[in-house]
């Protein structure tokens, strides 16, 4: 049988490599880690790191198609292993993904509102900031996720102080723009350009950290989910992706809408696709590299899912103990996602659990419930 590669061994991974052994292919995870949630699930596990030319080599020799799971994977190393096997998403689209300076640059091209912004990468750049974008949130332009590598910033000296502390790295200073709520589209789509979507997810954020994702008709005006669809996919279209792409979205006060960032990869608010659609997007991303067909999806139940961080270890002390899965899984409809790591660490994405049901008020009182029996303090959304 034919083999899938995947650079990185982290949840996302395991998942895809799940997809791909469900519809017959073996699998070969590259990963620096020697224990990783998708390399111990794997045929095949090349434990180095992401730039050793050897094991791009004998991935390459493994696998007859790379695919990625971890944003951050060196750009060059997928060109690299594109010279050998088809690759996908394509380093270009992913090198634009992971710079947010150009990333920025794409949306505004596609003619996609972003929040307000200032390149800064020069002591000039940063002195020319315009005082509407304050207060703001200081990103650096690269390797940032789950809030790491942004700071809030209130006036120019705090913005000054922020830039300094990061290392003076190129950023962008945004405006801090004043949400009423979060949403996510993914999209699949084809060397082709047949692209399909996964319906709007409602998605709320504790500490920077995804916390609770909501997927039911009416999570959101349809007028905005109807934009998000194309926002997001007018998006993949301008950089001719291949692959499974999620779009991050800001939904303010005024009902306008406005896009984050986006990950060329599926993403943790996708995660209720396993459980709660025919096709989950990690099939999808098996879909995409393999050149299958792409059927739109379709949503069979109504869903809720709550990321399990490791803080959930630590509610009864310092020594992390095991939550009481037993107690959660009694609830109808609930599924336990664990990824398999060994160590449980405050703010470590340990696993989620889905909650899907006929209707939003059953659902969302049973994720009321477990989140309870966990200790899990969740506002979910009206
Ligand atoms: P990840 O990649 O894990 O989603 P990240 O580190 O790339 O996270 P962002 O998505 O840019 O970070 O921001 C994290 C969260 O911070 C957002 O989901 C949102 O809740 C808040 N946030 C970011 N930018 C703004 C903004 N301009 N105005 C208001 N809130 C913001
Ligand atoms: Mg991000
Ligand atoms: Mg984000």
């Amino acid at each position: 049988g034919a083999t899938l590669g995947v650079l990185g061994g982290g949840q996302l991974g395991r998942m895809f490599v799940h997809a791909a052994q469900t519809m017959g292919y073996f699998t070969a995870v590259l990963d620096p880690d020697a224990d990783s949630p998708a390399g111990r699930v794997s045929h095949h596990h090349i434990h180095t790191d992401y730039t050793d030319v050897d094991g791009l080599a004998r991935l390459a020799g493994l696998a007859d198609a790379v695919t990625t799971e971890f944003e951050n994977v060196p750009a060059p190393s997928l060109a690299h292993l594109a010279t050998a096997r088809p690759v996908s998403p394509g380093a270009d689209a992913v090198a634009i993904a992971q710079d947010r300076i150009r990333e920025k640059s794409h949306f505004v091209r596609c003619g996609v509102e972003c929040a307000p912004y200032a390149v800064i990468e020069t002591d000039e750049q940063l002195a020319a900031v315009a005082d509407e974008l304050l207060p703001g949130i200081l990103k650096t332009a690269r390797l940032g996720y789950d809030g790491k590598g942004q700071r809030r910033v209130a006036t120019r000296a705090e913005l000054q102080a922020a830039w300094h502390d990061a290392g003076d790295v190129p950023c962008v200073l945004e405006q801090l723009l004043p949400l009423d709520f979060e949403c996510s589209v993914i999209v699949a789509r084809g060397e082709d350009g047949q692209m399909v979507n996964f319906p709007v997810q409602r998605n709320l954020h504790r500490d920077g950290i995804l916390a609770v994702t909501e997927v039911h008709p009416h999570n959101m005006p349809e007028s905005t989910a109807r934009r998000a669809v194309a926002a997001a996919r007018s998006i993949a279209d301008g950089l001719a992706y291949v692959g499974v792409l999620c779009v991050e979205f800001f939904v303010l006060g005024d009902g306008r809408l406005v896009v984050n960032e986006m990950a060329p990869r599926p993403h943790n608010s996708g995660h209720w696709t396993v459980d709660a659609s025919d096709v989950s997007q990690f099939e999808l991303q098996v879909r995409t590299l393999a050149g299958l067909p792409l059927n739109p999806p379709r949503q069979h139940s109504v869903a809720i899912m709550l990321n399990l961080l490791g803080d959930l270890w630590f509610v009864d002390g310092e020594t992390p103990q095991e939550p009481r899965w037993a107690d959660v899984l009694a609830l109808p409809g609930t599924h336990l996602h664990l990824y398999g790591k060994t160590e449980a660490r405050r703010g470590r994405k340990m696993g989620h659990l889905n909650i899907t049901g006929d209707g939003i008020e059953t659902v969302r009182s049973t994720a009321d419930f477990a989140a309870a029996l966990l200790g899990l303090a969740i506002p979910l959304s009206e």
